[in-house]
């Protein structure tokens, strides 16, 4: 990028008019083990500060943990976009409803910090001008709620970012409070942190969109940038819920993918009707369905369908026919309802096969160029 710095990684023994070259900046950063840790509020805003007083630029990078390459892709992007990247790794309690796996979801710090290590190893090997990660930020629950307790009720008691109607549609249909934590956490990091720019994964596209709506309506000082999905080679979609689906359910829950492909390649075949472009996707996982009913337990892995989506891709509401213009995006949700019953030896995944997993997915319907 024009006008990019360098990150300020120097070696102890680099040849001294070198280092003389890279001007007081470099004196402000010590050499430490990249990345360094945050806990704390006030601490990575000193951080975040000094970066800003050397002009250099911070990509951010909100996680929940138990990374896996979809993560990484986006961190990479950060990094060749932005001289620091930071990493926020915190479960956030108020986007999971009263019902929903908060306590089961996988934490994984050890692993988790072994992996950005090594990232960022890659990163400052690699003969690129890229930037490299500089700051993992990790709060306690306290920290990230210092008023109230976090409160997953409808209701919900304390500081909330609501953005309606989107937040209410699709995913949000079903997670009623799911886009409440999520704005809400995002804009508490954005406080802290103060990105140039922050990344988010096409996978969560609602998520996008709530986030854009936000920067947005809240005249935010960031940058939303959104990286592809990451995929397994037959196309199912990385998630760090995908641990808890075992062989079995693995193996069926690619309908949701397969059904979308067949809904886009109407939209490429010149469709532009809803009807037109869904009938196959709904037919796909209709067929899937009463395959695995006519299995036996022992066999079978059952699925609900959610939903399956034609959307408008700002508003996420549902559309008749796509607006050439526009574009639009398909979407769906299932759930792979627990194992009924396992054979002997069985790959259950985490959980033994007894957690239902939802699984979304979608493509983007790209506009045609006019
Ligand atoms: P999470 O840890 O699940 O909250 O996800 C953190 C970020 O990674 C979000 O912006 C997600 O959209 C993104 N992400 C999750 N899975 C993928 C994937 N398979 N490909 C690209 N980005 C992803």
């Amino acid at each position: 990028m024009a006008g990019k710095l360098r990150p300020l990684r120097i070696p102890v023994n680099t040849f001294p008019t070198f280092r003389r070259q890279l001007s007081t900046t470099a004196t402000r950063f010590s050499i430490s083990s990249s990345p360094q840790i945050f806990h704390d509020v006030p601490p990575l805003r000193k951080y975040r500060r000094d970066l800003l007083l050397s002009n250099r630029t911070v990509g951010l990078v909100p996680t929940m943990g138990a990374l896996h390459e979809g993560h990484l892709s986006l961190i990479r992007q950060a990094a060749a976009e932005n001289t620091d990247v930071f990493i926020s790794i915190y479960v956030n309690p108020t986007q999971f409803g009263l019902n929903e796996d908060l306590t089961s979801y996988p934490k994984t710090w050890e692993s988790d910090l072994q992996l950005l290590r090594t990232l960022d190893e890659e990163l400052a090997s690699s003969s690129d001008n890229k930037g490299r990660i500089t700051a993992v930020f990790a709060p306690s629950t306290t920290t990230m709620y210092p008023g109230y307790p976090p409160d997953s009720s409808i209701p919900g008691t304390g500081s909330f970012v609501t953005i309606t109607p989107l937040s209410r549609l699709l995913e949000g249909a079903s997670r009623p409070v799911f886009f409440r934590g999520v704005a809400t956490v995002c804009m508490k990091l954005f406080n802290i942190a103060t990105p140039d720019r922050v990344y988010f994964g096409q996978k969560d596209i609602q998520q996008t969109a709530v986030i854009k709506r936000m920067v947005q309506d809240f005249h935010l000082g960031t940058e939303v940038r959104i990286g592809p999905t990451a995929r397994e080679a037959d196309g199912l979609a990385l998630s760090s819920r995908n641990v808890y689906l075992g062989a079995r359910r693995r193996a069926v829950g690619i309908v949701l993918n397969q059904a979308l492909r067949k809904a886009e390649a109407q939209y490429l075949a010149g469709k532009r009707k809803r009807a037109d472009i869904l009938w196959p996707a709904n037919e796909h996982a209709d067929n899937v369905l009463l395959e695995q009913d006519a299995l036996g337990p022992r066999q079978r892995a059952r699925f609900e369908v959610d939903y399956i989506s034609l959307a408008d891709p700002e508003t996420m509401e549902e559309i008749e026919e796509v607006d050439e213009t526009k574009g639009a995006v398909l979407s769906g949700a299932i759930k792979m309802l627990p194992i009924e019953e396992s054979q002997e030896g069985e790959d259950l995944g985490v959980g033994g096969g007894r957690i239902a997993v939802r699984l979304i997915d979608n493509i983007v319907l790209e506009p045609l160029k006019v």
